[in-house]
């Protein structure tokens, strides 16, 4: 892991030029003196110098030997399914991100890809569901709303001896709180649109290898298949890199007030967040992790879809919107919006009830967004009294 210090100098001053922000280079080709004979680069898709110098600092921030960017976090998770061929099995996290298991399920399985979902928390179970088709292990820790942790190092022991790649989503943690490579994964993908852009402002994505061999594989199928992030892009997300250690910090610091708030809340039925110790992975994430992340979780005591509809239309500094990781605190409510597609029986047994609510803590004052929870706990009571009011009448 390099220091702070080393990420800050790894983004480069400019040789040409000495500008100390990274250029961008928007062009598509680059001029040759002869056929084959050109300065590093010979046409955009296959590399672009800003692409480039965000490629190194990823690598160098997880660890990894190779890093790869990408126009979208799917569009990474899609070229780490290319690594498989027909017939090959994937054991995956069960609550994997909406996103991830259309890409498996609508998409890899049509091409004879199998698809076995388990609780990662339980590393038994992943351990059960390998067979000799297994070919890649599929994990988020912590996962999507309810924040469940899992073993990164035991499940790297399992795929090590079965002989299959291991994969983190590594994007609710981000690098500056956990570095799966070092833990014994093989790949790192992120969706850069959240934490590391950390200014919802982008959709990017990236890939991250442990081998040089295992990021040449990905970096052929960047140029194959062209799912590359542009010039600009690249540029927004190392001005995001640049101060992810401290948006990290800070968020994690706001999370872990709100979660303590929200745990005491008489409205409140369950609190999920990895930084309280009455959260089941609580000892696990703390020795796995440097801190707890920035989004919580959690129920209503009147567990139903309108009391959860009334708190989310009654805040002001939290917004409703899908995403995470920004500036601005969001909030969204799973069961109506990530999560809609999901029958609601197989939802709720995944832990994501009627009235949970999942919040993108930002970087306002702690002070403001307990102000701000505080009105709309007072104010959506009093909207769901009226609004039952009406139908008695
Ligand atoms: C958002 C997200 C993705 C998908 O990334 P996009 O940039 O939206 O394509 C993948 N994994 C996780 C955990 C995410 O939160």
């Amino acid at each position: 892991m390099s220091t702070i210090t080393e990420l800050i100098h790894a983004i480069p001053v400019d040789p040409q030029t000495g500008a100390i922000a990274v250029p961008i280079y928007q062009t598509s080709t680059f001029v040759q003196e002869a056929p084959g004979i050109n300065k590093g680069y010979d046409y955009a898709r296959s590399n672009n110098p800003t692409r480039a110098a965000l490629e190194k600092i990823i690598a160098q921030l997880e660890g990894g030997a190779v890093g790869t960017a990408f126009s979208s976090g799917l569009a990474a998770i899609d070229a780490v399914l290319k690594l498989l061929k027909y017939g090959d099995e994937i054991v995956a996290v069960d609550d994997i991100y909406g996103g991830a298991f259309r890409l498996f399920n609508k998409v890899y399985e049509k091409f004879g890809i199998k698809v076995h979902y388990v609780d990662t928390a339980d590393t038994q179970a992943v351990f059960n569901a390998i067979t000799p088709a297994t070919k890649l292990i599929w994990l988020e820790t912590p996962t999507n709303p309810t924040l469940k942790i899992s073993d990164i190092a035991a499940i790297a022991k399992i795929a090590k001896a079965n002989r299959c790649l291991f994969c983190v989503d590594n994007t609710f943690a981000s690098p500056v709180l956990q570095q799966p490579l070092a833990l014994g994964a093989d790949i790192v993908i992120h969706s850069a649109t959240k934490y590391l852009g950390g200014h919802s402002d982008l959709i990017a994505g990236l890939v991250i290898t442990q081998t040089q061999e295992l990021g040449n594989e990905i970096r052929f199928y960047q140029n194959a298949c062209g799912a590359i992030l542009s010039p600009f892009d690249s540029f927004l997300l190392i001005r995001g890199i640049e101060t992810v250690h401290l948006r990290v910090k800070q968020h994690c610091a706001n999370a872990q007030i709100i979660a303590e708030y929200l745990e005491k809340h008489p409205a409140v039925e369950r609190v999920y967040y990895p930084g309280l110790p009455s959260h089941p992975g609580h000892a696990l994430a703390a020795r796995q992790a440097k801190g707890f992340g920035g989004i919580v979780s959690f129920t209503l005591k009147t567990d139903t879809e309108e009391a959860a509809t009334a708190f989310v239309t009654s805040t002001g500094y939290f917004k409703l919107a899908e995403s995470l990781g920004g500036i601005k605190s969001l909030l969204c409510h799973p069961a109506s919006m990530t999560h809609k597609s999901i029958p609601a029986a197989t939802r709720r047994t995944a832990g994501v009830a009627d009235s949970l609510i999942r919040l993108s803590v930002g970087l306002e004052e702690a002070s403001d967004l307990l102000a701000d929870l505080d009105r709309a706990f007072e104010k959506s009571a009093l909207i769901y009294q009226e609004k039952s009011t009406a139908v008695n009448v």
